[in-house]
């Protein structure tokens, strides 16, 4: 059976790993927190001692974990994938980082005779668990070909945006936009909320009319009722990501006051509660004017 070693088994890469031993893929994990692996370890899989050690053998090597410090810390660190991993294998890293960093790695990682795909992925982590992603290449057209086995069962989707580096500019554009929208929804509820008017309604309203984004749909209610239950994405991720992003656009674009407008929003809600559900933003905007 083809190896695959999943690196990062957070919310997302746990879910992920799951999907190849669902599909009978032969798997090593790694985790920083080692816990995580451990029902993983106990359905089939092999727990690696370090990401080198998870890419030793493997065909295929899948990284999901927070951003470009930890990207580079997993492939290229001191007990890094690269070490190890055999010349031809796939290099998939799934975690959304910045584009210098997206294209550096592609390169280190070419250089070590690897090949590498540009995967950022959009989907909860419930999408992560059922094989539901969508992936968001950047790769040659070949090189995705030789990975679509091991992409297969992660996804229903597959967006091929270019060359490596390309996925990751889309996931950061449509993180960016996410971001201005969900900002944008907790000041029209704390509006709403001080105006006094019925905030059922206003949800309801929200939720199916002109501005129903996605985003929209999953947050209004939530944010209207304060039920930051089942947190999925963070306060601290998206901040990350509207950084990224504005890093980008600052390089191609002439100027992106809206999205500076969201990342300081985020900056102010990852100092408030990083790690929680990013809906918290409502607590934020919600106090009224003194
Ligand atoms: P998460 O639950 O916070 O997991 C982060 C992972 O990164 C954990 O495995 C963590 O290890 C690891 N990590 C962090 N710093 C590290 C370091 N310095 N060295 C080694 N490992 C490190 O995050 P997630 O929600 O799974 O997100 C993972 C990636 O997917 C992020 O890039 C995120 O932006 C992206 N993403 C998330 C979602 C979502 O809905 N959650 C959707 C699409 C894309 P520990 O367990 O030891 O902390």
């Amino acid at each position: 059976m083809p190896h695959v070693a999943v690196i990062g088994l957070g919310r997302m890469g746990h879910g992920m790993a799951g999907r190849y031993l669902d599909s009978g893929f032969t798997l090593a994990v790694w985790n920083r927190s080692k816990a995580k692996a451990d029902d993983l370890v106990a359905r089939g899989a092999r727990r690696a001692g370090s990401p080198a050690d998870a890419a030793d053998g493997a065909d295929a090597i899948v990284t999901m974990v927070a951003d470009d410090e930890a990207s580079r810390a997993v492939w290229l660190g001191k007990d890094g994938a690269a070490k190890t991993a055999k010349a031809g294998a796939l290099a998939i890293e799934c975690s959304t980082v910045s584009h210098q960093h997206a294209v550096d790695l592609a390169r280190d990682l070419r250089a070590r005779g690897l090949v590498y795909i540009d995967c950022p992925v959009t989907g909860l982590p419930d999408a992560a668990a059922a094989g539901k992603l969508t992936l968001l290449a950047g790769a040659e057209p070949a090189d995705l070909e030789r990975a679509r086995p091991f992409l297969v069962p992660l996804s229903t989707m597959i967006r091929h945006f270019g060359r490596v580096g390309s996925g990751t500019v889309y996931k950061l554009i449509n993180n960016l936009m996410g971001a201005v929208q969900i900002a944008s929804l907790a000041e029209g509820l704390a509006i709403a909320e001080q105006a006094g008017l019925d905030m059922t309604l206003v949800a309801d309203a929200m939720a199916t009319g002109a501005v129903a984004s996605p985003q929209v749909i999953r947050h209004s209610k939530r944010m209207a009722a304060r039920d930051f239950s089942g947190a999925s994405f963070t306060a601290s991720l998206r901040h990350k990501d509207a950084a990224y992003a504005v890093a980008r656009a600052e390089k191609l674009v002439s100027g992106v006051p809206v999205s500076r407008a969201a990342l300081a929003a985020y900056e102010t809600a990852k100092a408030y509660a990083p790690d929680d559900d990013e809906a918290r933003m409502i607590e934020i905007v919600s106090r009224p004017k003194t």
